[in-house]
């Protein structure tokens, strides 16, 4: 996630109106504002997006040129193997503006690959080399272990890949794990977004256009607040609508917001640029970002089941 992103922080913790959960067995109930909520269980289990989670941060940070990134890479790849109906990898070297050289992995994972009507959801899997918001040298200097910060939407996106398994979607789903989104400076744009730009210059197919597509970034603190983005916004409107509309249903009304985010740069942004309906749902409040407090503790399994839900349901609303 951009290092930018802190100043906007004082926006995202404005006060948030908690809708009252109700213990309720049946699958719809009245919201206090009278909406009409689905309660119904969408099958999306927050319990194994948590175990992903831990899976990747026991690798330690994922940052490219470790060990720890190939092995965690190599992880993902078998895990996406086993679901979805092809998976490949993108791998390429990206030598940084200061001459470093990285060995770049995308993976990408999809469910039925010759449907022309797709979905396209993305995360990266990278974790950030340095821990820059910490004021202490010494701790600043250490990686991010990213359990939010990267791995909260490699778990939502597994999570969901477990679920188009058991029934396959009734149209193509691209699930794509970028590389390289957190290496470099978000301030002067450069090395970040690396995974996302190559997999904008090298497309799955000729003429790719998915229905739309939705990055999931910081997606599991525990006290989750989604506004919108004003890329997404400007790019696909309609599609913002769809995945807040499914929020709202659900009875997250208050946790999607309406806020005005502002511009984000970050991973959707090289796809749209392509002509690509990329939207990005991201969490601008997490107090621990780029911090070496991005750690396990800091993620909420309640808060993957509820943005689990939310991405499950975007899909299963194109059944016919
Ligand atoms: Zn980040």
């Amino acid at each position: 996630m951009p290092l930018s992103l802190a100043a906007r922080r004082s926006v995202a913790l404005l006060p948030v109106l908690l809708v009252t959960a109700f213990a309720c067995g049946g699958s719809d109930a009245a919201s206090q504002d009278g909406t009409v909520v689905d309660r119904a269980p969408t099958g999306f289990d927050g319990a194994a997006a948590m175990g992903y989670v831990r899976k990747q941060v026991e690798f330690g940070a994922r940052v490219p040129g470790t060990a720890a990134h190939k092995a965690a890479g190599d992880w993902l790849l078998a895990e996406l193997r086993g679901r979805a109906d092809t998976v490949f990898t993108q791998e390429w070297t990206h030598t940084t503006a200061d001459g470093k050289k990285l060995p770049m992995r995308n993976i990408i994972a999809r469910f039925k690959p010759a449907d022309t009507r797709r979905v396209l959801y993305l995360a990266h899997w990278d974790t950030r080399p340095q821990s820059d918001k910490e004021t202490d040298p010494a701790l600043a200097a250490q990686p991010v272990i990213g359990a939010n910060d990267g791995g909260s939407g490699v778990a939502i996106l597994l999570g969901v890949a477990d679920q188009l398994k058991k029934r396959p979607p009734a149209v193509g789903v691209d699930i794509v794990m970028l590389d390289g989104e957190d290496w470099g400076s978000f301030d002067t744009n450069t090395d970040v977004l690396i995974g996302s730009r190559y997999f904008a210059e090298h497309l799955p197919a000729a003429g790719y256009t998915p229905l739309f597509g939705v990055l999931w970034d910081m997606v599991g603190d525990a006290d989750p607040s989604f506004g919108h983005e004003s890329h997404s916004v400007r790019a696909a409107p309609d599609v913002v609508q769809r995945v807040w509309s499914v929020a709202q249903r659900l009875g997250h009304g208050a946790v999607f917001h309406s806020r005005d985010l502002g511009p984000i740069t970050d991973d959707h942004l090289p796809l749209i640029e392509k002509g690509l309906r990329v939207i990005d749902v991201i969490d601008l409040g997490f107090a621990w970002h780029h911090t070496t407090g991005d750690t396990i503790d800091k993620v909420s399994q309640a808060t993957l089941q509820l943005v689990g839900d939310v991405a499950l349901t975007v899909i299963r609303d194109l059944d016919p």
